[in-house]
């Protein structure tokens, strides 16, 4: 069936402006054309016409670049929950990121095959949820951050056969956490945990399979080590120096700040349902400064900024308000949860941007969110693969979309 978009605003991510009175032709799961004039549609031979109210914005669906779907917030409780509960998370984060105009999703580190699961859940359509892409678990060094979900190694043999095994799972990337972080309470921020012949390692292996790597890398002496043997993405990046900024813009590398992840801890720790314990939130509010500067020299040096929201669900929108607070344009925010996440989870040939023969993964908002990066919040309409799964904030998928229905089990056979 071909289906015309048409009237209100389009935030193509290509140009960066938002431009009216343009229409976007959906086929077969693919955006089909991107036409200047609405009136050109008439040649389309559409079957369904949707028209959108003159205030209102198309965009690509959003990317967050990094999500724990195992988990719903803070409460570290539920790290000792059981694999089959936590698998339920996945399910219901998921549809809280698609309710929220997110339409890929990368999970960053889980235990026991879930995000592996889940993915392949969703293949099969036995659920709904955006795109994703995987790691399996963390290589992490013995005690190191988040031991609950890490592949524990010590020395370069054991990082390889840890990488090695992520991979066996069909992987998307590789993840590393190098150093501490601010919700655990071993390590600090800045202190290295593992050596860098492990890393090395885990670097060659996952290049030598074709695949990326991510690291959880906060600050301290480690960035440009990484950087120079190799490593593709580094998340968090709270306490950058010039230095190793400019090492990473020379490299290539890609930054994933997660900027309101480590605010909301600051700010609100304290008041979740189950509060985070004090030195967790202390090293928060030391934090917050010194990732707003690391930020801002990061866009002045010109490396491509990712948006990513870690261990919430549903708030990218906090991720690029946080953006625009710390000194970034709207749609310099916009084009980090689009474009620039597509290119950092090397998906551009499929998402990221409104353009003929990508997937049809696509947001409708109320406002121009090039105007307010706020008007963001107001979902009116998702599309995943050319099918309208959200409208007026409810799912909308058809019973079709779920394509193994269940079987009448007959025992004529008997
Ligand atoms: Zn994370």
């Amino acid at each position: 069936m071909k289906t015309a978009i048409i009237n209100g605003k389009i935030f193509d991510a290509v140009s960066g402006t938002t431009r009216q009175n343009g229409a976007v032709i959906l086929e077969d799961g693919k955006i089909q054309a991107v036409l200047q004039d609405a009136r050109e549609a008439d040649r389309c031979c559409v079957e369904e016409w949707i028209q959108l109210g003159e205030e209102e914005c198309l965009l690509p669906g959003l990317i967050d670049a990094h999500v724990h779907l195992a988990f719903g917030g803070v409460d570290k409780r539920e790290k000792a929950d059981s694999a089959p509960y936590r698998q339920m998370r996945f399910i219901q984060n998921g549809i809280i990121n698609l309710m929220h105009g997110v339409t890929t999703l990368r999970d960053c580190g889980a235990a026991d095959g879930l995000d592996i699961n889940y993915k392949r859940a969703l293949s099969r359509r036995i659920t709904i949820g955006p795109h994703l892409y995987v790691c399996g678990q963390p290589l992490i060094a013995s005690g190191g951050h988040c031991t609950y979900m890490g592949r524990q190694v010590d020395g370069p043999y054991e990082a390889r056969k840890g990488t090695r095994e992520q991979l066996d799972k069909m992987v998307d990337f590789i993840k590393i956490m190098v150093t501490g972080g601010i919700s655990t309470p071993t390590g600090t921020p800045c202190t290295a945990q593992l050596k860098m012949d492990e890393i090395e390692a885990i670097i060659d292996i996952a290049h030598m399979n074709g695949k990326y790597v991510s690291v959880h890398l906060q600050g301290g002496d480690s960035l440009i080590p990484c950087v120079e043997a190799g490593v593709d993405t580094v998340e968090h990046g709270i306490f950058l120096t010039r230095e190793g900024i400019d090492c990473m813009k020379r490299h290539g590398v890609y930054y994933i700040p997660t900027l309101s992840a480590i605010k909301m801890i600051a700010d609100k720790g304290a008041e979740e349902s189950v509060p985070l314990d004090h030195v967790s939130i202390e090293k928060a509010k030391a934090a917050t400064a010194a990732h707003r500067e690391s930020f801002l020299a990061a866009v002045e040096a010109g490396l491509v900024i990712g948006a990513g929201t870690d261990y919430k669900h549903g708030i990218l929108a906090d991720e690029l308000e946080t953006m625009v607070e710390y000194g970034w344009t709207a749609k310099d925010a916009l084009l980090a949860a689009t474009r620039n996440n597509a290119q950092i989870l090397r998906i551009e040939d499929r998402a990221g941007t409104i353009e003929a023969g990508k997937d049809a993964d696509l947001l409708v908002v109320r406002g121009d969110p090039t105007q307010c990066v706020s008007h963001i919040r107001n979902v009116h309409m998702v599309f995943l693969d050319g099918e309208r799964v959200v409208q007026d904030g409810m799912l909308a998928y058809p019973l079709t979309y779920l394509v193994e229905p269940i079987q009448s089990i007959s025992n004529s056979g008997k």
